[in-house]
Formats: C-alpha cells, sequence, structure tokens
C-alpha cells in the first residue's frame, strides 16, 4: 500500500483495493486528467488490508476491485458496512457482468464503473456523484435519528398508510399506546378507522378526505380510539399526505399523540364552568343558554311551550344561621337531588347561587304541565330531610314563567320569573304563582319595602292588632293573639303577609319581635289593671324562626314579662311547627328553657310541618293551633275534615289543647263544637282589631252593659266578615256581644 504524504484541504482522499498493480496505476492516470477535482489516491492490495484500512475510516471515497483473490468487492463492501462503514464506495470490475450492477447498488455501492470503460470526466462525475449522496445520507439518518429520537421524546405512535396498497404500517409505540402487542393489530385502514368512537368518526373521515384532497395543507384532528381494555382514549391524530411527481397521493404519514389527561382537565374545567361546584348542578351561564336555545327553538308539531321555574327556598338562612354552613350545604345537596330526581331528562334543573333554584321545562302542553309540576315540586321538598341528627322541614317559594312570550332575552323570563317567586313568598301559604305582568312593579316596591323596614321601628310605624280567641262552646273570649301590622306613611296598613318574610331575611325581624313582645305585654298588663277580669285573659305573640334561634330569647321574655309584672303563665308564645321541625332535638332544649319560665307555648300552622308524634310528646307545648288551610277546607273536604278530627284526637290524648284558626263559617264553628276542639280564631267572631277597638270589644265582654260609645272600625284595608249567603245580620248563634260587635263591623264598612 502507498500513500502521499501532504494532502491539501479540499483534496479528496481515496483508497483503492486493487490486487492488480497496473490496474491501480491506469486509475491514477485517468485520475490525474481530471480537471475540477484534486485527488490523492491511496491503495492496498489484498483484501484484508483493504478491510482494515476502510476501519480506520482515513478515506473519503473506496474504489473496490471485484476481484480480490479468493474473495470479491462486494463481500468487502458488505463486511465494511458492517463494521459501520458509510462512506461511499464505487465498485470496478474488468468486464461487464450481466445483473451485477444491480447487486452492486443492493449490498449499498454508490457506483459500478466498467475497467477501461470510463473517461476522466466521467470518473469526475461519478465521484461527484458518490460523494454527493453520501452526503445526503447521512443527513438522511441523522434527519431520521432525530425524528426518532424526537418521537420517543414525544412518546408518539407512528403511523405510514400506503394509499396505492392501501396498507397500514403502525409502530409499535402506537400499538402499545392502546394496549395492544405487536401483532395484534392488522395492517388494514379500516381497522383503524374502526376503533374510532363512533360519535368521532364522521367528523374524522370528513377531516381526512379533505386533506386528501389538497383542501387542507395538514392533516390534525383529535378524536377517541377505543383501547384495548374496552375504553376510549383521546388522541391527537396529525399527518400528512405525499404526492408523485404527476401529483397523485401516495402515501399518507404522520403520528398519533395521546392527549387524554388534558382533555379530561379540559372537560372538568369546562364542566366547572357551567356547573355549581356543590351541587354540581348547571350554573346560570349553562341555565341562561339552554333557555337561550328553549326561546328560540323552530316550534315542531306542537307550539313551542316551555317553562321557567324559579325556586327560593324559605328560611334558608335561619338553618344556615342556626345549623351551620356544612349542614346549609349538605341540605342544598339535597334539594338538588330530590329536583334531579322530579324532573325529565330533557328538562334543565340548575342552582344560580345562596338557595336560588331554577328550573327549564321544554316542549310541555301548556300551563298545567308547569304548575302540576311545581306542586309536586313542592310537595317532594317539603318531605323531613334528615341531616347530622337534625331533621329539616323546609319549603320552597316558586315562581313560574310560561312561554312562548313577547321574550327578547333570556334575562327577562328569569326576571319575571323572579318576580312571581317573590310575589309567592310574600302571600301567605302561597306555594307557587305564575307570572302576571302587574306582579313586576310588586317585585320592585319588595325591594324598596325592606330598606324601609329598617327603618319602620325607630320611625314608630308598627302596630299591634289584637284577634280574639273564644272558646268554641261558650264563645267567650279566652285571649289574644298579637299581630304585626306596619302604619306605612305613604302606603297604609302593611300585613305581615307582606313583609315578615323580608324582615326575617334580612334580620330585622329581632327587633321588631322584641318590641311586638314587649307592646303585647304592656297591653295586657293595662287591660288588668283597667277592666275587671281581664287578668284572666291570656296573650298569644308569634315567634319567628330566627327569633326562636336566638339565645337570649328566654332572657328576653323573662325581661318583657318582668318589666310589665305579668304572671308568665298569662304569656303563650306561638311558634309553628315547622320551626320547630326545622331541628327538633334543639328546639326541645330552647321549648324546654322557655316553659321552665312558666310560659304557655303553642304550636302554630299545626298539620303543615310533619311532626312526628314521638317528637310531639317530647316538645314541652300546651297548645296545637291547626292550620287554617285545613279549617278553610274542612266543610267542602272529608279528607280535611278528618284531618281536624285525627288532630283534635291526637291533642286530647296528649293533654293538649287545640285552636282552629281561620274560622269563617257557621258551619266551620258547629263542626268544631262536634269534634270536641277547645279554642277558635277567626274573623267569624273578629278580624284582628286596634288596641282602641280591641279595649272596646273587652269592655263589652266583661262590662255587659252598653257603654253608648261610638265603636271604631276594624283595621283598614280587611273587609269586615259578612256571613255567607249575602246576609249582613249577624249570626244568630253568637253571644250578645258578638252579635252587636258584628252589627257594628258590618255598618262601619267602606
Ligand atoms: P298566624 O300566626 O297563623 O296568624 C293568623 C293569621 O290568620 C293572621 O294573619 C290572621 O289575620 C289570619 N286570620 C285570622 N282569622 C282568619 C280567618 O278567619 N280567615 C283568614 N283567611 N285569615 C284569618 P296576619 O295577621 O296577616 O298574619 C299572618 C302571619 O304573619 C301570622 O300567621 C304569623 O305567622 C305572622 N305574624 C303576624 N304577626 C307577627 C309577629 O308579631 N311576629 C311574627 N314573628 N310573625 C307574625
Ligand atoms: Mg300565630
Ligand atoms: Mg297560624
Amino acid at each position: 500500500m502507498s500513500s502521499r504524504s501532504v494532502t491539501p484541504a479540499s483534496t479528496i482522499r481515496v483508497l483503492m483495493v486493487e490486487d492488480d498493480e497496473d490496474d491501480y496505476i491506469l486509475a491514477q492516470d485517468t485520475l490525474s486528467d481530471m480537471t475540477s477535482v484534486c485527488v490523492q489516491l491511496d491503495w492496498c492490495d489484498t483484501f484484508e488490508s483493504g478491510l482494515q484500512a476502510i476501519a480506520r475510516g482515513e478515506h473519503d471515497l473506496y474504489f473496490l476491485d471485484y476481484r480480490l483473490g479468493a474473495q470479491n468487492g462486494l463481500d468487502l463492501l458488505r463486511q465494511a458496512a458492517a463494521q459501520g462503514c458509510t462512506r461511499p464506495v464505487i465498485l470496478m470490475t474488468g468486464q461487464d457482468q450481466g445483473g451485477m450492477d444491480l447487486e452492486a447498488m443492493r449490498a449499498g455501492a454508490a457506483d459500478y464503473l466498467v475497467k477501461g470503460q470510463f473517461t476522466a470526466p466521467m470518473l469526475e462525475r461519478c465521484i461527484r456523484y458518490a460523494l454527493e449522496r453520501a452526503r445526503t445520507l447521512e443527513s438522511l439518518r441523522l434527519s431520521e435519528e432525530r425524528y426518532a429520537r424526537a418521537c420517543a421524546g414525544a412518546n408518539d405512535g407512528l403511523w405510514d398508510w400506503d394509499l396505492q396498497q392501501n396498507v397500514l404500517y403502525l409502530s409499535s409505540r402506537w400499538k402499545e399506546m392502546l394496549g395492544f402487542r405487536e401483532a395484534e393489530v392488522g395492517e388494514l385502514p379500516e381497522e383503524w378507522l374502526s376503533r374510532i368512537h363512533p360519535a368521532d368518526l364522521r367528523a374524522f373521515q370528513m377531516a381526512l378526505a379533505a386533506h386528501l384532497e389538497g383542501r387542507t395543507p395538514h392533516f390534525e384532528w383529535e378524536c377517541r380510539v377505543l383501547h384495548r381494555d374496552g375504553d376510549y382514549r383521546w388522541m391527537l391524530i396529525r399527518g400528512l399526505a405525499v404526492c408523485d411527481l404527476e401529483g397523485r397521493r401516495q402515501r399518507m404519514a404522520g403520528s398519533q399523540s395521546d392527549i387524554t389527561a388534558r382533555k379530561r382537565a379540559e372537560e372538568q374545567l369546562l364542566h366547572s364552568a357551567f356547573h355549581d361546584t356543590l351541587t354540581g348542578l348547571p350554573n346560570r351561564a349553562l341555565f341562561m343558554d339552554r333557555l337561550g336555545r328553549a326561546m328560540t327553538r323552530r316550534p315542531g308539531y306542537h307550539p313551542n311551550h316551555y317553562a321557567v321555574l324559579f325556586l327560593d327556598v324559605n328560611r334558608f338562612k335561619v338553618v344556615n344561621d342556626s345549623l351551620g354552613h356544612p349542614v346549609g350545604d349538605q341540605l342544598l345537596c339535597v334539594l338538588a337531588d330530590r329536583l334531579r330526581q322530579i324532573l325529565r331528562s330533557c328538562d334543565t334543573v340548575a342552582r344560580l347561587g345562596g338557595d336560588e333554584f331554577t328550573v327549564l321545562l321544554e316542549d310541555i302542553n301548556g300551563a298545567e304541565d308547569a304548575t302540576s309540576l311545581a306542586e309536586r315540586i313542592y310537595q317532594e321538598i317539603a318531605l323531613p330531610i334528615r341531616i347530622e341528627n337534625h331533621d329539616i322541614v323546609t319549603s320552597v317559594s316558586i315562581g313560574v314563567v310560561v312561554g312562548p312570550c313577547a321574550y327578547e332575552r333570556p334575562e327577562e323570563v328569569l326576571r319575571d320569573a323572579d318576580a312571581a317567586m317573590y310575589r309567592c313568598k310574600s302571600q301567605y301559604g302561597l306555594r307557587y304563582q305564575i307570572f302576571d305582568p302587574a306582579l313586576q312593579t310588586g317585585a320592585l316596591d319588595l325591594l324598596s319595602l325592606e330598606n324601609e323596614l329598617r327603618r319602620a321601628v325607630e320611625r314608630n310605624e308598627l302596630v299591634v292588632h289584637y284577634q280574639p280567641v273564644v272558646r268554641v262552646d261558650t264563645q267567650h273570649v279566652s285571649g289574644f293573639e298579637a299581630l304585626v301590622r306596619w302604619q306605612h306613611p305613604t302606603r297604609g296598613l302593611i300585613l305581615p303577609g307582606e313583609f315578615i318574610q323580608a324582615a326575617e331575611e334580612t334580620g330585622q325581624i329581632v327587633p321588631i319581635g322584641h318590641w311586638v313582645l314587649r307592646e303585647a305585654c304592656r297591653q295586657l298588663q293595662e287591660w288588668g289593671r283597667d277592666l275587671p277580669e281581664a287578668d284572666r285573659l291570656w296573650m298569644s305573640v308569634n315567634i319567628s324562626p330566627r327569633q326562636f334561634g336566638l339565645r337570649n330569647l328566654v332572657q328576653h321574655v323573662q325581661d318583657a314579662l318582668q318589666d310589665h309584672g305579668l304572671a308568665a303563665n298569662r304569656l303563650r308564645l306561638e311558634i309553628t311547627e315547622s320551626t320547630v321541625m326545622q331541628d327538633p332535638e334543639g328546639s326541645i332544649n330552647t321549648l324546654e328553657h322557655l316553659h321552665s319560665l312558666g310560659v304557655n307555648l303553642s304550636l302554630d300552622d299545626f298539620g303543615i310541618g310533619h311532626s312526628s308524634l314521638s317528637y310531639l310528646q317530647r316538645f314541652p307545648v300546651s297548645t296545637l293551633k291547626i292550620d287554617r288551610s285545613f279549617i278553610h277546607r274542612m266543610c267542602e273536604r272529608t279528607k280535611d275534615l278528618e284531618l281536624v278530627r285525627v288532630i283534635v284526637l291526637l291533642a286530647r290524648t296528649l293533654g293538649l289543647r287545640v285552636v282552629a284558626e281561620g274560622v269563617e263559617t257557621a258551619d266551620q264553628r258547629d263542626r268544631l263544637n262536634t269534634l270536641q276542639c277547645d279554642f277558635a280564631q277567626g274573623f267569624l267572631f273578629s278580624r284582628p282589631l286596634a288596641p282602641e277597638a280591641a279595649t272596646q270589644l273587652l269592655c263589652r265582654e266583661l262590662l255587659p252593659q252598653e257603654t253608648g260609645e261610638p265603636r271604631r272600625r276594624e283595621e283598614q284595608p280587611a273587609a269586615p266578615y259578612r256571613p255567607p249567603g249575602g246576609s249582613s245580620s249577624p249570626d244568630p248563634g253568637l253571644p250578645l256581644p258578638w252579635r252587636r260587635v258584628a252589627v257594628s263591623l258590618a255598618g262601619s264598612a267602606p
């Protein structure tokens, strides 16, 4: 082997492995004739020395003779490649053998030359091509290596679809991502498509077609692909189609990345953007969106009826404040579940915030569907709920709007449903209220009412009216119920139904309630002082849920009694059955404290609060006041009559007295008498009376002679009681003083 020692930088170093020195010299001569390329030619004359020289990697190019003793240049080429040689090799033979060129190429040779048949320019071009090809192959190799590393790093799977053969190559990583082993996935593109989620398939195919037809520069699609475990994984599939020279699509190749985690996070984010975190129900944004869609949906066969129900939980704040926020939260979750169960899957129930829920009913037949659902919701919500040893009974006020109306925006529908709900809340005992345009002003009034209420106590605008409670058998006055009214400077006399709920929610009920308690005690003490036998009368005062939850309630009651020198047994505190049933165990405690003062306790509005018999036995109460809704219907509905009968019987068994509220007709009174109900209260006997009128009534009751004084009209704006049948003559069944009052009231009617 010979070599030249010094080589300029641009010189190409070539090694020739050739067992015939003449051929080497010939090649040398031809190379020296080359004009634009400077070559330094080294020479090895055996297979082995050639292989060793190649292994050193000192040359840019190799000329290998085909005949090398017992072995040949092709074997040398193969062994060199096996050692990692990537430099270009040009194979040379003595004579052109058929098929040799192809075999040389397959073995990795850059070119193939027949000795004596090439000129210097041919060799020069051949060397340049070989070097250029080697450079291209090297950069391709590097690029492939980079790509493979990038794919491994990105954890992507690869696919390559031969569009001509319709065969799909899938990388092992691709298969592994979907839980498959190498041989478990076939080569058909159809098999690939069959793994795509049916709901995503059509869109995927359309996007694929768009790219193959050249309408999109890249293919990129997110879809769910079936995993071996039977679940779907979200995959981002990317690809690019490759064309031949005529522009025909030859193949399409790309990658697949698992984006399940990202998708789940997105779904979670999307869910929390449109759902209430506490109850999981849709939130306001989603509700408004669905309502907007329902409003614009084109009517099909049926007219496009929808309805919105606006629900507000009554006295929720009281539960929250007295039992704590965790209980309040659990209560809201239970209510949300109940609503979910009542509704159809096509309806939407949402939590707007706080204790407000909304319901969207779609495709309904009309208002009756909405109102019967409102009725059902009311009943389901009223069922007792047990949370952490508390039996909570709650109720809702429901405002209803039935579409289609001339609404343009969902906000308008919600505003009106809200107004109807407010109206419902202010009407004592009302379960739902359908929106009527006249309501809108009412709702606005209520807002300013709340503000003015704050100043009502200081401005002395509150008054107490007194409604007599009579013994059913003798119809003599036994006591009074103190009922608050608001003598508003511009609106006139406002009844509690219009402001008590607002006062309860804002907390104003506390000062109002204390004032009523003291005022009622003062009045009773004054009557006892001025009228003989008035000291046997008792006074009922209503205690609101919030007052009932006050820690210093007992002290307040004690102070009021002491300050007016009243015996405790003259005072009767009325607490509604639903208030005590909100937390029966806690209630027993409070009731016992009050009871230990010596005051009487009465369960007001009894029959709608779901008391259980066991609790009833444990509450230290002395009286049940049957809710007036039962009295109202007892002569028309046997069910209500039976209920009244059972309550009276139950009270008797438990040693309790019964007061029937809202007695309006002689028929009701007679039936109550037959049932042996103890006391009655109602318009039949008297409406609640202003203090002076109550005093006059007492004068007549307790001093049987005529006083001759003009009688004051009863409170405004209530109309005086007229017996059924249009007759304004007093009921002959009434004792004398009552008949006189009835005449006087009828005479002073507006
Ligand atoms: P309540 O304690 O059940 O009072 C009885 C209500 O029934 C009174 O309504 C009374 O006017 C009405 N009523 C009496 N007889 C009849 C009748 O024959 N027919 C009809 N339809 N109604 C009759 P009012 O005065 O409007 O009070 C409504 C509610 O407001 C009361 O129901 C009570 O829960 C509450 N309330 C009134 N005053 C106070 C108060 O000082 N404090 C508290 N916390 N609540 C009060
Ligand atoms: Mg009452
Ligand atoms: Mg009542």
